[in-house]
């Protein structure tokens, strides 16, 4: 990017994302790992650092760590070992994480990303490493009039967590983006996080800095990580704002470097601005060393082949096979892809039972998904089945409904929760008689004698104004057959 002043900057970003896997219990003991449960009822011996409670690994967390990290096309090493990471807050109990230090379990993968409708992936992003590590639990402060209280919930307290570290790869906020959209769509698609951010099952830490050309040298701003996050759009919000505020601090401070070492920046939403949380932390703080109470783990060849076998089609080919199986355009097919998982199934059971794939494609991505944000609902409690869906577009497709009837017959099942017979019922949708039909168009035809006469003079349009008269009278005439007989009728005045 190139600034007001004439000076050309290049941004630098790096993502650390934390996901939370999808297990039934937590990453060394067996406690339940289910959200929202009451605080410190799912808490044991293990989990609350007792002297001489002893950690035992998780297999169902391995595999889907494994998992996650062939999506993210990372190779799995042969062996993989934990380490401690000490430091001192209130939410941890042992006064160290056990993460991995040196030899994680996934390493060195990469995301082909694309920015926003340009198709399947034109930008490859590295992966240096994803880690196993347990989380921390929740600090609760009570910030209400004259209260300064904190609680802390220790449920969440060895949860397992996957910390996925991209290369600085990223050269801009929007790119930060499309990178967590597409990682978050192949970490939820194949089951392995809930990518909720509200619920901190996902989350980012930034690191961002620019290089600054200056006389053909290149001038590097410290590195910042900003953390506190809350949504994909904050990140990008996040990035941008500390683009600027990098630059001006460079200007501000005589466009020299002082101090090259790395802060830790808090994102606060609401002023939309960064600020200064801890200066100067290595990795040397935490003194890593190898946890003693937990061996090193091997993994199998033939282990990984399983997994590998396990994963079947990854987002971007079911993006390639709906173009072909359903013969729908790539952006269409992307826009389906993109809504995640139980959009995809919902979209195929449809299409099972209607057989018509274009058709579904665009009442999925206008009626459903409009549904879907209005009532801010997710796909998977979509109040109407892929099923029911299927056989209300076939009734169009066998011209037992037109589109605005259908819309209809839609709007009946979801207030009211109905099939799509009994919605008809309701509605008193009834197949109107031919002669009937007749009957209202020829009515129609001998009150507009100026449609008539239009259409003598060459106007075949003129025709379109009576449809929507015949549907006022009889909203159960289809548009289509209705137009067809007027035009049969018009001829033979
Ligand atoms: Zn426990
Ligand atoms: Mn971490």
């Amino acid at each position: 990017m190139t600034h007001s002043d004439g000076y050309t900057t290049e941004t630098i970003i790096g993502l650390e994302v934390h996901v939370q896997l999808k297990t039934n219990t937590k990453l060394f003991c067996g406690c339940s790992t289910t959200f929202g449960a009451a605080p410190n009822t799912q808490v044991c011996p293990v989990c609350l650092g007792h002297p001489g409670a002893l950690p035992v690994i998780n297999e169902q967390a391995l595999e889907v760590a494994i998992k996650a990290g062939l999506a993210l096309n990372c190779h799995i090493p042969e062996m993989t070992k934990w380490d401690r990471k000490q430091y001192f807050y209130p939410d941890l109990p042992k006064g160290y994480q056990i993460s991995q230090f040196d030899l994680p379990i996934c390493a060195e993968g990469y995301l082909d990303i694309a920015l926003e409708g340009k198709g399947d992936g034109d930008r490859r992003i590295r992966i240096l490493r994803a880690h196993l590590e347990e989380d921390a639990g929740k600090s609760m402060h009570d910030e209400s009039a004259g209260q300064f209280d904190t609680r802390i919930d220790l449920n969440r307290c060895g949860t397992p967590l996957l910390e996925i570290v991209s290369q600085p790869d990223l050269r801009s906020s929007q790119e930060a983006k499309a990178y967590l959209n597409e990682l978050k769509l192949r970490m939820t698609h194949l089951g392995i996080s809930d990518c909720e951010m509200q619920e901190g099952s996902l989350r980012v830490d930034a690191n961002v800095n620019l290089h600054i050309h200056v006389d053909g040298k290149k001038i590097a701003t410290p590195i910042v990580e900003i953390k506190n996050m809350n949504s994909f759009r904050a990140v990008e919000r996040a990035i941008d704002h500390e683009i600027d505020r990098q630059y001006d601090a460079w200007e501000e401070t005589g466009k020299t470097i002082n101090d090259e070492s790395k802060t830790t920046r808090g994102w606060d939403d609401q002023t939309g601005r960064t600020f200064l949380q801890r200066e100067k932390e290595e990795s040397a703080d935490y003194r890593y060393f190898p946890d003693p109470d937990l061996l090193p783990v091997r993994i199998s060849k033939e282990r990984i082949e399983d997994i590998q076998n396990s994963i079947g089609e990854m987002p971007g080919e079911v993006r390639e096979r709906f173009q072909t199986q359903y013969g729908i355009k790539a952006y269409d097919a992307e826009v389906i892809v993109n809504q995640g998982r139980d959009f995809i199934d919902l979209y195929e059971a449809a299409v099972a039972v209607c057989g018509d794939g274009k058709r579904a494609s665009a009442w999925f991505q206008q009626d459903i998904l409009r549904t879907i944000n209005e009532q801010q609902i997710a796909t998977a409690d979509f109040p109407i089945s892929g099923n029911a869906l299927g056989i209300l577009l076939l009734k169009i497709t066998n011209g037992d409904l037109d589109n605005s009837r259908a819309r209809d017959v839609f709007q009946h099942m979801l207030d009211h929760g109905d099939d799509v017979d009994a919605s008809i019922d309701a509605l008193g949708i009834t197949a109107v008689d031919s002669s009937e039909l007749e009957g209202l168009c020829r009515d129609l035809l001998s009150e507009n004698p100026h449609v008539v006469e239009d259409y003598r003079n060459g106007k075949q349009q003129a025709i379109g104004s009576l449809i929507g008269q015949a549907k006022k009278r009889n909203p159960n005439a289809n548009p289509k057959t209705v137009r067809e007989l007027l035009l049969q009728i018009v001829e033979t005045l």
